[in-house]
């Protein structure tokens, strides 16, 4: 049986894979900051010699929501490069048979057209607001590239849109959209005040539930040679469409207000599945209010434990 070694396996992405996990043929190996500091490479190196990993699946990573990607540039790019630096060296010298790592629909191009695919990931520069995560992503999709022509490794990236689900990180201030929308609406109903949505509401969006993507990777994993692969739903929704789902779940429509002064950042990032539904057939995606329901109910039931 093959050993997947999956990084980052304590986070949003991480979680869904651990419970995923039964049902499929390997050997899964789940890894945190706590087993190896991926931004060392000795720890790197010694938990890659340990494990002996036949593939590995790359989550680990510094991520954050829109306002973290402003106000933490130097972390999100000397972590991740750090981060991605030693994965893939140690992937390549403990002999991997395959790496799959995690890109983002976010670090593409600002100024482009519509929809985005796989091929368009170095035409411009990013948006201002995240650039800094942005170029340490794309650095990592070169990073393959180079150990694909030099070393003919077989290293892909997985390009998946705004995901969401439980494990989440309801940060307030450093959260993704979802997860601190949740946990702002139920902080505004305990209160009994206003529900603050930053920025217009207009954005556009595409999310996918955790789940659905650590089964779309783990379908697609043996499919995967040296490419890139955008994973993605196709239905596209205003974060004023998602502010008002989950106020649904918590009876708090009538409360909610925009607050203009915070930035919106990239207004889309449409993004194409086309290449991922020739590679799977009858891709099923949760439906958004039972995702955000499922994502609520996760918020309710671990709130003194779960990270926000
Ligand atoms: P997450 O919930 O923040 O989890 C991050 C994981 O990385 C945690 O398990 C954390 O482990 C680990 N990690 C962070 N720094 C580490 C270090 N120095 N050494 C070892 N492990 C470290 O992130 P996620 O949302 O699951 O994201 C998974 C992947 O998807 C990332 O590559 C992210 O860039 C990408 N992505 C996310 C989104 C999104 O909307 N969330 C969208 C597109 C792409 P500890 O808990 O032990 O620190
Ligand atoms: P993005 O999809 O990579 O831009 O990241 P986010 O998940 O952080 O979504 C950002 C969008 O949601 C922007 O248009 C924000 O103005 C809007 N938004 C509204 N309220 C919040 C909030 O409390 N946190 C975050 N992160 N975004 C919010």
């Amino acid at each position: 049986m093959k050993t997947i070694l999956i990084t980052g396996s304590s986070g949003l992405v991480g979680s869904a894979f651990q419970k995923i996990s039964p049902g499929y043929n390997y050997n899964f190996i789940f890894s945190t900051s706590s087993d190896a500091d991926l931004t060392n490479y000795a720890e790197t190196k010694r938990l890659f010699e340990i494990v002996k990993p036949h593939y590995v699946i790359h989550l680990a990573a510094c991520v954050g929501g829109l306002y973290k990607n402003m106000n933490f540039k130097v972390d999100m790019l000397e972590k991740n490069l750090q981060i991605n630096l030693n994965v893939l060296k140690c992937a390549y010298e403990v002999k991997v048979d395959k790496c799959v790592c995690i890109l983002s629909t976010c670090i593409f191009p600002d100024k482009t057209t519509y929809p985005i695919d796989e091929t368009m990931l170095h035409d411009g520069p990013p948006h201002s607001s995240n650039d800094a995560y942005a170029y340490a992503k794309r650095i990592m999709e070169v990073h393959c590239r180079a150990y694909n022509e030099q070393y003919n490794t077989n290293f892909s990236c997985i390009i998946p849109t705004n995901i969401y689900g439980p494990h989440d990180n309801y940060s307030l201030e450093d959260g993704h959209v979802i997860p601190s929308l949740i946990h702002k609406c139920y902080l505004a109903k305990e209160q009994q005040i206003q529900f603050e949505v930053r920025g217009s509401g207009a954005p556009l969006r595409q999310f996918i539930f955790s789940e659905d993507l650590a089964k779309i990777i783990m379908d697609c994993l043996e499919l995967l040679n040296r490419e890139n692969l955008i994973v993605s739903t196709t239905e596209e929704y205003s974060i004023k469409d998602v502010a008002f789902h989950i106020a649904r779940e918590f009876e708090y429509e009538e409360h909610i207000v925009f607050k203009k002064q915070y930035a919106d950042g990239q207004f889309k990032k449409t993004a194409s599945n086309e290449k991922l539904k020739n590679k799977i057939q009858d891709l099923k995606f949760i439906d958004i209010q039972e995702g955000i329901h499922r994502s609520v109910d996760f918020f309710k039931d671990n709130f003194s434990l779960c990270r926000k």
